[in-house]
C-alpha cells in the first residue's frame, strides 16, 4: 500500500489503498489548497523527475534540497558533529544517490524538525539511516504517520549532544523550535530556525508569522517568548528554511530589533 504525499505541503501520509480524503495540514488556516484542488504523489512518482541537490554551507553544515522544487521547497540541514550527525527540518524525497551522498558526510544519528510544514517524508528517512526523530510534543497532533522512531519532548529545551541543543519557542505552532548549534559559525555559534524565525530578503532583518502563505501575524505576546527563547543562546548566525537568504554576522542583534519593530508595528507605533 503506498504512503501518500500531499503535493501543496509535500507531507507524507501513513499507508493506504486510496489517497486520503483530506490534508489536514493544507486545510489548517495556516496553509492553503492548491488552486487545482487537493492532489497527491508517491515518492515513486516523485524520484524519477525530481533529484536533491547536496550543497556544502559551512564547515560541518550541508543543505539538502530537491529540484526541481517541490512542495513548499524547504531544504533539510545536516550537521556534522563529532557525537553524531543531525538532520534538522527534513523534505519529502528521498533517493538512494541522496542516502549515498549522506552516508559518506557520516551518515544521520538523530533527525529533528522545527514544526509539522516540514514533516514531509521524516519516517523514510528514519527508516533510511535508523534514526530517531525528535518532534516538540505539542505538535503531536499534526504527525500525519505515526512511527515508534518518533519521541516527544515536551520541555523548553532538548540538548542533544556537544551542545547541540532543540530550543521551544512556539509562535508559527505551538510547538515550534529552534537548534542552536554552538560549533558553528567558527564557534561564534548558529541557529537553524525553519520557520519560526524566518530570515527575510535584506539578511538584516527576521520576521515571525501565524501563517507564511495566507499572512497572519503572531500576537506581541508570541514575538516577545520567541526573542526571549533565544536571547541568551550564543549565535552570531541564522540559517533559515531555504537556501537563500542567511543572516551571516550579528544574528541575535538582527532578532532583537526585528522584534522590536514587529511589536511596534503591531501597537501602532510609527516604525521610521
Ligand atoms: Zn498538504
Ligand atoms: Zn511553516
Amino acid at each position: 500500500m503506498p504512503n501518500y504525499i500531499c503535493v501543496t505541503c509535500g507531507t507524507q501520509y501513513a499507508q493506504s489503498i486510496q489517497p486520503p480524503e483530506h490534508c489536514l495540514i493544507c486545510e489548517d488556516e495556516r496553509q492553503y489548497i492548491g488552486m487545482h484542488g487537493q492532489k497527491w504523489t508517491t515518492l515513486e512518482e516523485l524520484r524519477p523527475d525530481h533529484h536533491n541537490v547536496i550543497k556544502p554551507l559551512e564547515p560541518n553544515l550541508t543543505g539538502i534540497g530537491s529540484h526541481p522544487d517541490f512542495a513548499i521547497g524547504q531544504r533539510a540541514l545536516l550537521v556534522q558533529s563529532p557525537k553524531g550527525n543531525i538532520l534538522w527540518d527534513c523534505i519529502s524525497l528521498i533517493d538512494e544517490p541522496t542516502v549515498a551522498a549522506v552516508r559518506a558526510l557520516g551518515g544521520i544519528s538523530a533527525i529533528a524538525i522545527s514544526h509539522p510544514h516540514y514533516y514531509s517524508a521524516m519516517v523514510e528517512w528514519s527508516k533510511a539511516f535508523d534514526a530517531p526523530i525528535y518532534l516538540h510534543g505539542d505538535d503531536r497532533s499534526w504527525v500525519m504517520r505515526q512511527d515508534p522512531a518518533i519521541r516527544y519532548w515536551d520541555d523548553d529545551a532538548k540538548v542533544l549532544w556537544d551542545g547541540i541543543t532543540l530550543v521551544h519557542c512556539g509562535g508559527h505552532f505551538t510547538g515550534s523550535t529552534v537548534l542552536h548549534w554552538p560549533a558553528g559559525s567558527s564557534g561564534r555559534g548558529v541557529l537553524l530556525t525553519g520557520d519560526t524565525i524566518q530570515v527575510l530578503p535584506d539578511r538584516r532583518y527576521v520576521s515571525f508569522m501565524y501563517s507564511y502563505p495566507n499572512l497572519i501575524p503572531l500576537p506581541a505576546r508570541a514575538v516577545r517568548y520567541i526573542a526571549s527563547a533565544v536571547e541568551l543562546l550564543p549565535f552570531n548566525r541564522i540559517y533559515g528554511a531555504w537556501w537563500e537568504p542567511v543572516i551571516e554576522h550579528d544574528a541575535k542583534n538582527a532578532v532583537m530589533r526585528s522584534a522590536k519593530r514587529y511589536i511596534a508595528a503591531l501597537e501602532g507605533i510609527e516604525i521610521v
